[in-house]
């Protein structure tokens, strides 16, 4: 899966860092030093080259007892398909979500076991903090997730590295698609809105289905699949996206 990513990538490589660091500049000035060689490297992913009109949307922190179950409706109520990073003390807590999950054809990944500050943890509590999400997963789901979301975005050589090793792949996000739905008191319209205006194909669109407002996101989610769907987009997994990107 990393050769063909990697080989797609380098190709594109140019043309991507050009446009995006003329439109985005603003967002650029925060990345890690590595993060492109690690993307052409094929060690970390932030979106996909493909040519038709298909995203992956992806939830993070879950599951959530409340919002969790509102959003997989809503997922089923559009025909859907979606990826959650679950924090794997959470998916022990809500087993039954991470069945719902796997039942409905979504993608369970990996977002580290607490989400503690991977600044204050060494190497092997890193390495632990995603093997044992793993385990979790993997029992619950018969699948092992290849795809690990670092939490608050956190990025460093050693951690990179770790992933590698476990045979995993670091799995970012699209800059223009971080709509800070998280944030308290931040409305579904203009969630939804943000998303729907930066819209681009192969994109990984970041959302949170846990926290203070998981409703807002579970609505979001409800406008914007209604709009994009009538333009055209399909709706999948990363692990399906990042097959589609490869098949080109
Ligand atoms: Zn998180």
């Amino acid at each position: 899966m990393l050769a063909w990513f990697k080989q797609r990538l380098r190709a594109l490589m140019f043309l991507t860092v050009f446009i995006g660091g003329l439109s985005y500049g603003s967002y650029t000035a925060a990345l890690h030093p590595n993060l492109t060689t690690w993307e052409r490297e094929g060690l970390l992913i932030r979106n996909v080259p493909v040519e038709e009109k298909v995203v992956a949307l992806t939830f993070d922190d879950g599951p959530d007892p409340v919002s969790t179950p509102v959003l997989l409706e809503i997922l089923g109520k559009h025909q859907a398909q979606a990826t959650f990073f679950v924090l794997g003390e959470r998916a022990q807590k809500y087993p039954q979500i991470i069945l719902q999950m796997t039942s409905s054809g979504h993608e369970v990944a990996n977002h580290s076991y607490t989400h503690s500050d991977f600044n204050k943890l060494n190497k092997e509590q890193i390495r632990e903090e995603i093997r044992q999400t793993n385990r979790i997963i993997a029992q619950l789901s018969g699948q092992t997730p290849v795809l690990f979301r670092p939490p608050g975005g956190f990025l460093s050589c050693e951690m990179v590295d770790l992933v590698a090793g476990e045979g995993m792949l670091v799995a970012y996000w699209t800059w223009q698609q971080d709509s800070k739905d998280w944030r308290r008191g931040k409305p579904a319209t203009a969630i939804a809105s943000h998303i729907v205006a930066n819209i681009q194909p192969g994109q990984i669109i970041i959302m949170h289905d846990a926290g203070e407002n998981g409703l807002q996101t579970a609505k979001a989610v409800d406008i914007l699949l209604s709009q994009l769907q009538q333009d055209g987009y399909r709706f999948v997994t990363m692990g399906e996206l990042i097959r589609l990107g490869g098949s080109h």
